[in-house]
């Protein structure tokens, strides 16, 4: 696999194009943004962990049938992916009240909620990711009814499995973000990643958040929480895999 030329730099990854078409390499930088790039640090490690985090979450989720954009990790920072049109679309899913949520609903930060709840929001950073809903996807033209209806079951499906998962690890998943992307035969799949950039995951019997919360809030502790997090992944799923 040869690595080619970068053609996209973001706030969290670089990405590169490869000599196969289909694929692509990205690569997890340290850089930690929030509130729209407005606050900006470096979290030490950061990439190195997720990385780790989304492709051994990725892998998993692929295990139950979820199709994946993960392919192969190259090494502690970069990871072979396929290559995709990515859907406009933030496709948060929350399983207990927190963060905008909250804000906007006037609602306190950790109130569990009966059923999941799935929210989209339009990526587009100029716009500030305006929350938009179903009729304004398809009025956009953002996804075909079609499609929206294979991100919404396969997003209700990612989170049965993690939430079980994370559970497993003494961990609630609160909400966490996923986005999708269309490959070259217009296959639906999860790209992008999962990770403690991604998702609130909170220790089951503390609350204690350990995710970017920490890094939002200058609540301290960020790089322990994303060793600690990851840490409780491994272990859990070493034991699964024995
Ligand atoms: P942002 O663009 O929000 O700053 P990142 O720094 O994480 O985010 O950049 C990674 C970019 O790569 C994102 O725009 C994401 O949508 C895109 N991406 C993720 N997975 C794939 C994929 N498999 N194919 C094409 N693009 C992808
Ligand atoms: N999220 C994300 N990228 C974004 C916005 C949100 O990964 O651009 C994740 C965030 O980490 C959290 C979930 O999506 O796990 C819900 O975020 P929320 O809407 O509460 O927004 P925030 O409080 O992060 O602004």
């Amino acid at each position: 696999m040869i690595k080619g030329r970068q053609i996209y730099e973001g706030k969290a990854k670089k990405v590169f194009e490869t000599d196969d078409p289909e694929l692509l390499i990205v690569s997890y930088k340290d850089d930690a943004t929030a509130f729209n790039g407005k606050k900006r640090g470096t979290i030490t490690g950061k990439g190195v962990i997720n990385n780790r985090m989304s492709n051994l979450l990725m892998e998993y989720l692929q295990d139950k049938g979820i199709p994946a954009h993960y392919v192969q990790e190259l090494n502690e920072r970069e990871t072979l992916v396929r290559k995709v049109s990515i859907i406009p679309l933030e496709v948060i899913i929350r399983n207990v009240s927190a963060g905008s949520f909250s804000m906007r609903y006037g609602v306190e930060e950790g109130i569990p909620f009966d059923t999941p709840i799935i929210e989209f929001s339009y990526k587009n950073d100029a716009l500030n990711d305006p929350l938009i809903n179903d009729h304004h996807i398809l009025a956009l033209k953002l996804a075909t009814a079609e499609e929206l209806n294979t991100i919404k079951d396969l997003a209700f499906r990612i989170n049965d499995e993690l939430c079980a998962l994370w559970k497993e690890c003494g961990v609630t998943l609160v909400d966490f973000k996923l986005e999708f992307g269309r490959c070259s035969d217009g296959t639906v799949i999860l790209a992008d990643e999962i990770s403690p950039d991604t998702c609130r995951l909170w220790d089951s019997s503390t609350a204690e958040k350990l995710d970017k919360d920490r890094f939002r809030r200058d609540l301290g502790g960020v790089e322990e929480a994303y060793r600690e997090i990851m840490a409780r992944l491994t272990k859990k799923l070493a034991e699964v895999n024995k």
